[in-house]
């Protein structure tokens, strides 16, 4: 199998404060569209992934109030891009974020329906009006509408099979209804999606495309948020155990304007989100230099390695920020500028076994004086799978073993290896209702 790439872009926001719209047009065209191109085309000729392998996926918020003219900009923006890149149609997903709801048209269509609770307004067509119009005029078909889940069949020849979900459903005219939900039955949905896409997929065996599912809100709870903020994914746990449940092994996200998101991404694999592509300088910033605000421009790229296990992720920044001279170059500011993952859950069992399966994070850093890695591993697998298990016992080649009586725990640890290219990981499960089960789970490489 040959090398497959994945562009994601988020949170363009086309609108009043971009730089295409702005006095310097000239600039931000050719930033996001001319160095872009360049940047990307460098990345991917250097990893000689073939130009009939490159899709390109934008999660959301692609305009800032949702307007006619935003996504006019966007459309022409876009389809500049994959010019460019030579990504046909076909290889192009897109799901809206928040910024995608058009509140005058949401509103418009609440007050016709003589509904009085405007938390009804969540599922009204209209409110996608002209991102409705942006996906048919950009992908030759129809947007199915709030709070939905729709396939890209597109991307499987790269070894993906693509689903993306409309987490907006909550998202009204009122500014209290930016966050997102994705609903059991979208996806129960997306699940019957995946399984057609992987049906059809060429090779006809399962394991061998890599079930995505895009979403403009992040996947991963944040600790560090209050249960009533209104921006974040309500009942994300339960979103991602769903879909994980359904067969998706990797989530590719937005919405936050910053890289990695979850704070575990680097170690933990899995949830990807993607800073700001946005051209904007007013209320994209998220830097300060003083008093002065800075707009911070990211994209990233997801290849897909020869041995179609291991993935990595190329973080790419515009520095200088918000100059007309910037350039598009490696992101380090939150971590490494590249790290390798394994998106595919690792199979764990056999007949009679609790079906399980494994999700193992990137080892972030090898620490040669101590000769440690960081890992985090973690069982994913049905509620009741999980609690036949009274204790998980992980132990590497070097002699160091780390416990954990709950199953669903995320397991982050230290594990002591005798050098870099000992890469196994012993674990054993200790079954409250039979005799004790044990594997070795290899452990992706660093990053280069
Ligand atoms: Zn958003």
């Amino acid at each position: 199998m040959s090398r497959s790439a994945i562009i994601h872009i988020s949170d363009t926001e086309f609108g009043e404060f971009d730089r295409v719209q702005s006095s310097s047009r000239q600039d931000g065209y050719a930033l996001c569209v001319e160095r872009f191109a360049e940047d990307v085309s460098a990345i991917l000729a250097q990893e000689q992934v073939p130009s009939d392998r490159v899709g390109l996926v934008v999660t959301g918020d692609i305009a800032y109030y949702g307007a006619r003219e935003e996504y006019e900009t966007a459309l022409r923006v876009v389809n500049s891009m994959t010019d460019r890149l030579h990504i046909g149609r076909e290889r192009i997903a897109i799901v809206p974020g928040n910024h995608d709801v058009n509140w005058p048209a949401c509103k418009e269509a609440f007050d016709a329906s003589g509904k009085s609770n405007h938390k009804d307004a969540e599922s009204l067509a209209e409110k996608h009006l002209h991102f409705s119009r942006f996906f048919r005029e950009l992908l030759g078909k129809e947007f199915p509408g709030p709070g939905s889940a729709f396939a890209f069949p597109g991307f499987l020849p790269m070894g993906f099979a693509l689903v993306g979900i409309d987490s907006t459903l909550p998202c009204t005219f009122d500014e209290t209804d930016n966050y997102g939900r994705v609903l059991d039955s979208t996806a129960a949905k997306a699940g019957v999606l995946l399984r057609g896409l992987k049906e059809s997929a060429e090779t006809g065996i399962d394991d061998a495309t890599i079930g995505i599912v895009a979403l403009h809100h992040c996947a991963t709870p944040q600790a560090d948020r209050h249960a009533d903020d209104n921006s974040y994914l309500h009942e994300a746990e339960d979103a991602r155990s769903f879909l994980t449940e359904a067969g998706f092994e990797l989530f590719i996200c937005g919405h936050e304007h910053r890289q990695g998101s979850s704070g575990d991404l680097r170690t933990g694999g899995k949830v990807l989100t993607t800073g700001s592509f946005g051209l904007g300088i007013g209320k994209l910033v998220e830097r300060y230099e003083g008093d002065q605000r800075i707009p911070t421009n990211r994209y990233q790229i997801l290849l897909l390695k020869d041995d179609a296990v291991n993935m990595e992720c190329v973080l790419r920044r515009l520095e200088p920020p918000g100059n007309a001279s910037s350039v598009w170059g490696p992101d380090k500011e939150q971590g490494p500028e590249r790290f390798i993952f394994m998106p595919r859950l690792q199979p764990f069992s056999a007949a009679g076994e609790p079906e399980v399966r494994f999700v193992i994070g990137t080892p972030a850093a090898f620490d040669r004086k101590e000769r440690t890695f960081a890992v985090e591993v973690a069982l994913e697998g049905a509620k009741d799978s999980l609690e036949r298990i009274r204790k998980v016992t992980y132990s590497a080649s070097a002699g160091t073993k780390r416990e954990s009586t709950n199953a669903r725990e995320r397991f982050r640890t230290q594990l002591e290896m005798s050098d870099s290219t000992d890469r196994v990981l012993g674990v054993e499960l200790t079954m409250r209702d039979g005799p004790p089960i044990r594997r070795e789970v290899q452990l992706p490489p660093l990053p280069s």
